[in-house]
């Protein structure tokens, strides 16, 4: 394949490290551009949560050469614990899957960005994008000046510069239709991971992650929040814990019913106060964008389909890089290759990601419940809420579509229920 000159990445997150590792061979010049400078960039990414690599994207880290790196510190993720309480007494559900593994984002993104700087692919810390000429393809950085590039990928996260310049410039949607919805804040932090904490919240020596649902904590009942651990064993047995909660409860409060829940499991408060001061506050918003593309340039990972995960995102992210290189390969007009993966795997993520913001908005437990319904009886696949990104056979266009119709067989075998009952009634 004839390589174009100029690729130009904007984000150095997981999403552009991988397509610039995937894409260099196809370019003759790549440049990834990182807002952060340098330092804050190696910093922010020393601490962050666990992530969940499914198999096809760990078939991409793979081709770029650097699983082996990465599986080096993953602990076993055996499954879900969710503790609910109910009436004030803590019930627990679990559900389990063997061969998953959890790791630090952090430690990924460290072996992500060994490899770039083996690869000499050049990251230019501190930049600041300031226009996108989407018609003479050139990109303005402030120190840079112009960029011309052959392709640019938009990778710079939810709140994507180059998503908010192409909804500038987009001739065939409105502004207002590219941008964010808040959905909730969030706090995460660590604490070691011993006795009750470590069986409770991180499996004992199975290392569950667990999922606790509070709405009725003992000293403040009508509070109501989520809370995700995951027990991680490598490189030390730690517990990392977010905190899901409304805008409405600040931080000061969220320290104070924090105490009130995890006070008991710990030796002391300066402990908990000691872990949870090196903790970081954050939002899960919800990104639109109508399409993830105008003329040559392409938005990416979260900046195009940001969504709050519950460990999808960023192998939805991966994969769709995956899938835009196998277009990019097979199709010698750049142009239509966008096209198509706007139209295809563009069409998914849209779908999904609508999926995801009713997940966490509206509950669709009993959409999720039907589904679950259906596949016990056979007649239905496991999906998305569940673990069926992690199936082994996880091709994202067809898994959507037989997503999409296994809905709708829940659906007509939910709602024949009822029909057939009233028929048998009236048969009598
Ligand atoms: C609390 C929390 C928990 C999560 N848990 C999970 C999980 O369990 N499983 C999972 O799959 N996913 C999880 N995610 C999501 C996951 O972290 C993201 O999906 C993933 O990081 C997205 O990768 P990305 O490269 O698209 O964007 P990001 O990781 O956001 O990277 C974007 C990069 O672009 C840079 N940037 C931003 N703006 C600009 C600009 N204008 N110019 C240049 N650079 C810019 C940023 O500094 C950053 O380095 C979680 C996210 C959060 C917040």
């Amino acid at each position: 394949m004839k390589k174009r000159i100029n690729l130009v990445i904007v984000g150095t997150g997981p999403v552009g490290m991988v397509a610039a590792l995937m894409f260099k061979q196809h370019f003759e010049k790549v440049i990834l551009l990182e807002r952060q400078s340098k330092e804050r960039f190696l910093q922010t990414h020393g601490f962050t949560f666990p992530i969940v690599f499914t198999p096809a994207s760990i078939k991409i880290l793979k081709d770029i050469g650097v699983w082996d790196g990465i599986k080096s510190q993953r602990s076993e993720f055996f499954g879900v614990v969710v503790h609910k309480r109910i009436f004030g007494k803590e019930f627990e559900f679990s559900s389990s899957q063997k061969g998953v593994y959890s790791h630090w984002r952090n430690h990924a993104i460290t072996k992500l960005y060994e490899r770039v700087m083996e690869e000499e692919i050049p990251i230019y810390f501190n930049a600041r994008v300031e226009d996108i000429d989407f018609n003479n393809k050139i990109c303005r950085e402030a120190n840079l000046g112009g960029l011309p590039f052959d392709l640019l990928l938009g990778a710079d996260g939810i709140n994507s510069q180059t998503r908010r310049l192409m909804s500038k410039a987009h001739p065939d949607f409105d502004e207002k239709e590219f941008g964010l919805t808040f959905l909730d804040n969030w706090y995460a932090y660590r604490l070691p991971s011993r006795d009750v904490l470590r069986e409770k919240f991180a499996g004992g020596d199975r290392f569950w992650a667990s999922n606790v649902f509070v709405d009725n904590l003992a000293d403040h009942p009508s509070e109501k929040f989520r809370i995700v651990t995951t027990g991680m064993r490598q490189p030390m047995e730690e517990i990392s814990i977010l905190i899901k909660h409304s805008a409405e409860v600040n931080l000061q409060r969220l320290k104070v019913l924090n105490e009130s829940y995890f006070g008991r499991f710990v030796e002391s408060k300066q402990e908990l106060d000691a872990a949870w001061e090196s903790g970081y506050a954050g939002r899960f918003e919800q990104v639109r964008a109508p399409t993830f593309y105008l003329n040559n340039v392409l938005l990416l990972g979260d900046a195009a389909h940001g969504f709050e995960s519950t460990g999808d995102l960023i192998n939805l992210g991966i994969i769709s890089v995956g899938s835009f290189y196998e277009i990019y390969t097979r199709q010698s007009d750049l142009n239509a290759a966008l096209k198509e993966y706007d139209d295809t795997i563009g069409e998914d993520l849209r779908f999904y990601a609508k999926f995801s913001y009713r997940r966490s908005k509206e509950k669709v437990a009993f959409e999720v419940g039907s589904i679950e319904f259906a596949a016990r009886l056979g007649l239905a696949k496991r999906h998305p809420t569940l673990f069926g990104i992690y199936e082994d056979d996880f091709e994202f266009s067809s898994y959507m579509k037989a997503y999409k119709r296994d809905i709708l067989k829940a659906k007509l075998l939910v709602f024949s229920i009822p029909v057939v009952l009233l028929l048998l009634l009236f048969l009598r």
